[in-house]
């Protein structure tokens, strides 16, 4: 379980995350959603340790790993990372990529990479190597690679973008049944109205770096909390 309770950073006195909270459970979906600027990539940044907070506190399954003060070390926190920009490894084959963040004997290792790869239908890539997968197959190793190790929490910053549509459904859909698998806590972010709706448990809503509304997908949809809400989700529908 992830809780972040009253997150906030400031570049140059404005405050891009203003005052974040929320809690993403276990096996299931939060969605980050709001327009590009509202601190969406901020958030999980400060999440994953890669970025400090002004302000607040972050702990995953009832233990503290983050405030102003105190701080677990990224590759300490069992969390796992998937940005859009967050290639895989050229030089390594597709399986030693999967096997990359994992502790144990290479037997163990290779085990844990090929039960990935078969979870996403890309067994028989194992000893290739990246480029010579399409960029859907890529993203799908990325899954695997990412979900490998286990982490408690899974951050996911616009994953499916630059996939087509047909792939995109797919890796999602993978997505979804892996994580519920795991039992992994996952906050994605999107800008997509259509792609929140589709993948969440629950949406948080963000404006101006703050979380304007949280809910299930049909509250958030169906009762909107303000004009700038409703304006939001007709526009880029
Ligand atoms: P997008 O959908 O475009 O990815 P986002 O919601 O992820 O947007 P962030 O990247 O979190 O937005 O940025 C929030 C705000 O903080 C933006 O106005 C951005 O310009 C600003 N910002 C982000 N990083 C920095 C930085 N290192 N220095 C100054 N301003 C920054
Ligand atoms: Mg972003």
């Amino acid at each position: 379980r992830l809780e972040i309770r009253n997150l906030v950073r400031a570049y140059g006195g404005r405050r891009v995350v203003d005052d974040v909270s929320l809690t993403v459970m276990p096996g299931q979906v939060t969605c980050l959603l709001g327009p590009s600027g509202c601190g969406k990539s901020t958030t999980l940044r400060m999440i994953a340790g890669v970025e400090m907070q002004d302000a607040g506190e972050i702990w995953v399954d009832g233990n503290l790993i983050c405030d102003t003060v105190f701080r677990v070390p990224p590759e300490r926190r069992q969390i796992g990372l998937m940005f859009q920009d967050f290639a895989l490894f050229p030089h390594l084959t597709v399986g030693a990529n999967v096997a990359f963040g994992l502790t144990g004997s290479k037997a163990e290792k290779r085990e844990r990479a090929e039960e990935m790869l078969s979870r996403v239908h890309l067994k028989r890539f194992i000893d290739a190597y990246p480029d010579s997968l399409s960029g859907g197959e890529q993203q799908r190793v990325a899954l695997a690679r990412a979900l490998a190790p286990r982490p408690r929490i899974m951050l996911m910053d616009e994953p499916f973008s630059g996939l087509d549509n047909r792939l995109r459904d797919g890796i999602r859909d993978e997505t979804l049944a892996l994580m519920r698998e795991e039992d992994t806590a996952v906050l994605l972010v999107t800008h997509e109205p259509e792609e929140a709706m589709r993948m969440a448990d629950q949406i948080a809503l963000m404006r101006d770096g703050r979380v304007v509304q949280l809910g299930a997908p049909y509250n958030v949809y169906t009762r909107p909390a303000d004009k700038a809400a409703v304006a939001f989700f007709s526009d880029t529908n």
